[in-house]
């Protein structure tokens, strides 16, 4: 965002000029010369060492007037740019001042640091009923005024917090629920607080997060408890505010993590937990032995996160499935499920008798084959059968292959995620029934704690799913911020002839329009001999893709292709895209857990479509019918859609989290870290948008107490309004892009500065 051209700079000006590695740093005019083009340049002095520098007039946008610990909203800045969010956001930081608002975005900078005098139900007291900005910026006042709203227009409200991993998505999440839960818990006739029958809905939501968390959070090297999945909550109120049902939905939980981590993160915190918290007799039933014995876990180092104990999570786990609402025969059900996961995955193979054929390794191989087999509730020899072996049907009938080593490992793995990945869907769906949803409530607030812009140095499906649901969310932002300042002017009765907004709707027609990327990517997964390496000539061969804008080969690789996403581009690596789509049980896996003994198992896999190849009816006639192709992307597709089809019907609430360093260390801001999260969350896009239309709004009595001094004799007049005064000042200032409305004066982007200058220069 370059300075505004209109922008004059004067002997002594302070401005802010780019720097690579700070981004941008403080400097002083000291001499205007004209470039070669007519254009301004300056010669400047760095603020700290007097180093003299050459930059054009539009890279060095002037700065705000120094305020101590910044100011709580960015739009009161006198000048709105990029140099000036970014120090507006590090300066309240350095003060533990984490909220700041941009208009009614909130931004929340994590601090790395409990920070309870701000929280709390005495906090939480002073919040409510209040308007936003008439206390300091907080995520109670976001919440308070989602709550308000809710119940005033008895309109669904959602809370969309966004954020890269370890930003806070999920701590503010809990705190917005937490207030939730308080506005809306139960109160009795005489006002008290709190449930006198036992276990309350808002009790069970609150639990429902530590209870998730257990078992789709992980520490990775980014965050010592990342979540893994999406989530979104939609908790409902009745006519009087108090709160009769929520429901849960999670969005593509990381199964790849089941069966591989690597070093020094952790898998899911829950097998942990059980390794270390399970008492004697259950470990006994379970056949549990300590974390470092089951090849899911041993493949990284780390199996304990500092200041956490495994045991007492455990307790916590325990105690929350409980208080949501899962019976203890249910509780028992999941945690040998779980074990029945790390067995699986002690199951090694040897080379069977026919060659490119495998059987279960002797020795402790066959015991962990004993143990998940039991608590799969299945017998061994099927079990091992099923890791074994393929069956195809061909013309000729059935055909069972036998599978090589590598080919056992694989599909043992695949079959502990399916397992898992079932497990977690069932939990949530097991929350959901026990807190129950109240379709007849009278309104909802949702929030909505799903992963930020991902951008690595490898990117797989995964990466493409969450920067998928990143893009519609831009979307719906950039669609937002749009109509509320059109609203706004609206209001005040000004004319805007509009900007163009910079639409990705190009970006979402690559992804998952006809024939874009997604469909291609289903289309390969329904060839059985398909590789990656042909999915990625059909991208690059398919018009629908290859003539996109937004899409481009990259030039050192055969299979990888980059897309050019609203917050930068992404280069995605297909190898593993074909595999991870596919997302259908395998006929033996299918056969052997429905027939279990144990019905939660049998219920974890009832009715799954069987894929065609694999079922065992050699019947010519249906095969394509009974085949129900299921895929990882089309399905985080239709359920992105749904989810944006819900938002579409509620008002939205934005929190961008901010991660201020790398190294989740308090008191440590990085500048072009937090830049390019600004970036990615839409802030300086909303920045941009406000900038290109009126981006300072000034109440005429604020103005007028700011620029009187222009037109003493005006402010001196006895009849004239606040109104008439700002007009006054305005025409006699010779500004142009400035207009009136009913109770504010707007003004365009550098007419501040315009202002501002002969105001100083008087
Ligand atoms: P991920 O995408 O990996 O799930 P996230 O955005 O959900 O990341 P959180 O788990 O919410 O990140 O936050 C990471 C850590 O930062 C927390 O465990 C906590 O230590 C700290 N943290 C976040 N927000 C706050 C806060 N408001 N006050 C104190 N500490 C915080
Ligand atoms: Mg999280």
């Amino acid at each position: 965002m370059a300075a505004p051209a209109t922008v004059i700079h004067t002997v002594g000006s302070k401005v802010w000029v780019p720097d690579p590695a700070e981004s941008w740093i403080k400097a002083a005019v000291q001499k205007i010369e004209e470039g070669k083009d007519g254009a301004g340049v300056l010669i400047v002095a760095l603020e700290e060492n007097g180093e003299l520098r050459r930059v054009p007039a539009s890279d060095a946008p002037l700065q705000n007037v120094e305020t101590r610990g910044g100011v709580e909203d960015m739009t009161r800045l006198s000048y709105l740019h990029e140099p000036g969010v970014l120090w507006n956001i590090k300066s309240r930081y350095m003060f533990d001042d984490i909220y700041t608002y941009t208009g009614s975005i909130l931004i929340a900078v994590n601090p790395f640091a409990p920070l309870p005098h701000i929280y709390g139900p005495h906090m939480m007291d002073q919040y409510r009923g209040v308007d936003l900005g008439d206390l300091s910026p907080h995520v109670y006042a976001i919440a308070d005024a989602a709550y308000r709203q809710m119940r005033k227009e008895m309109k669904g409200q959602s809370i969309l917090v966004s954020g890269e991993s370890g930003a806070g998505k999920t701590e503010t999440s809990k705190l917005i629920m937490k207030y939730l839960a308080y506005m809306g818990g139960y109160m009795d006739a005489a006002g008290r607080r709190g449930s006198s029958s036992g276990r309350s809905v808002e009790e069970q939501v609150l639990e429902s997060n530590p209870l998730l968390e257990a078992f789709g959070n992980a520490k990775t090297v980014r965050n010592n408890n990342s979540s893994r999945f999406g989530k979104y909550v939609e908790i409902n109120f009745n006519e009087k505010g108090v709160i009769s049902g929520a429901a849960i939905r999670t969005y593509l939980l990381e199964r790849s993590r089941v069966v591989a981590v690597n070093n020094p993160e952790r898998s899911y915190h829950i097998f942990y937990q059980l390794c270390d918290g399970a008492s004697a007799e259950e470990r006994a039933r379970w056949f549990l032995k300590p974390a470092q014995e089951f090849n899911y876990l041993n493949q990284s180092t780390c199996f304990d996160i500092p200041g956490d104990s495994n045991a007492e999570e455990y307790q916590r786990t325990v105690t929350a499935m409980g208080k949501v609402g899962i019976p203890a025969e249910q509780r028992e059900s999941v945690f040998a499920t779980v074990a029945s996961v790390l067995h699986l995955g002690n199951i090694s193979f040897v080379e069977g008798k026919e060659a490119d054929s495998s059987k279960v390794a002797p020795g402790a191989a066959q015991e962990h084959l004993q143990a998940a087999a039991a608590l799969l509730g299945v017998d061994p020899a099927g079990l091992e059968h099923a890791l074994t072996t393929r069956s195809r049907v061909m013309r000729e009938g059935v055909i069972v292959s036998p599978l090589n080593v590598r080919s056992a490992v694989e599909n043992r793995d695949s079959l502990a995620k399916i397992i898992y990945a079932k497990m977690f869907d069932w939990l949530v769906a097991a929350v959901n029934a026990a807190i129950g949803e109240d379709k007849n409530c009278a309104a909802s607030v949702g929030v909505l704690d799903i992963y930020g812009f991902e951008s690595f140095e490898y990117n797989d499906l995964e990466q493409f799913c969450i920067n998928l649901a990143n893009e519609k969310l831009q979307q719906h932002f950039n669609q937002h911020v749009f109509k509320q300042e059109q609203a706004e002017y609206e209001r005040e009765e000004i004319d805007w002839s509009y900007i163009q907004f910079v639409d990705n709707q190009d970006v979402l027609d690559l992804i998952e329009g006809r024939l874009g990327v997604l469909d291609l990517l289903d289309e390969q997964c329904r060839f059985p001999t398909a590789t990656h390496k042909d999915l990625a000539e059909k991208l690059y061969c398919t018009p629908s893709v290859k003539d996109s804008q937004r899409f481009a080969k990259p030039k050192l690789s055969q299979t990888a292709f980059t897309i050019q996403h609203y917050a930068g581009p992404v280069t995605y690596q297909t190898e593993n895209f074909l595999d991870k789509n596919k997302d259908f049980v395998v006929a033996e896996h299918q056969q052997l857990l429905e027939a279990s003994s144990r019905q939660f198992v049998q219920e974890l896999f009832a009715s799954e479509p069987v894929p065609e190849g694999a079922e065992n009816t050699p019947s010519k006639a249906a095969p394509r019918a009974a085949f129900k192709f299921n895929s990882v992307g089309s399905q985080f597709k239709k359920q992105l859609g749904e989810l944006m089809a819900q938002l579409h019907t509620m008002e939205p609430h934005y929190v961008r989290c901010v991660k201020p360093n790398g190294l989740n260390k308090p008191g440590l801001f990085e500048n072009s870290n937090a830049l390019h999260q600004l970036r990615c969350g839409g802030v300086l896009e909303a920045v941009r948008i406000s900038c290109a239309g009126f981006p300072n709004k000034r109440p005429f009595p604020d103005f007028v107490d700011h620029f009187w001094s222009l037109a003493p004799e005006l402010y001196h007049m006895p009849d004239l309004d606040d109104r008439q005064i700002a007009e006054g000042i305005l025409k006699q200032s010779g500004l142009e892009g400035y207009q009136l409305g009913t109770s504010k004066v707007f003004l365009r982007a550098g007419q501040m500065a315009l202002l501002d200058k002969q105001r100083t220069d008087k």
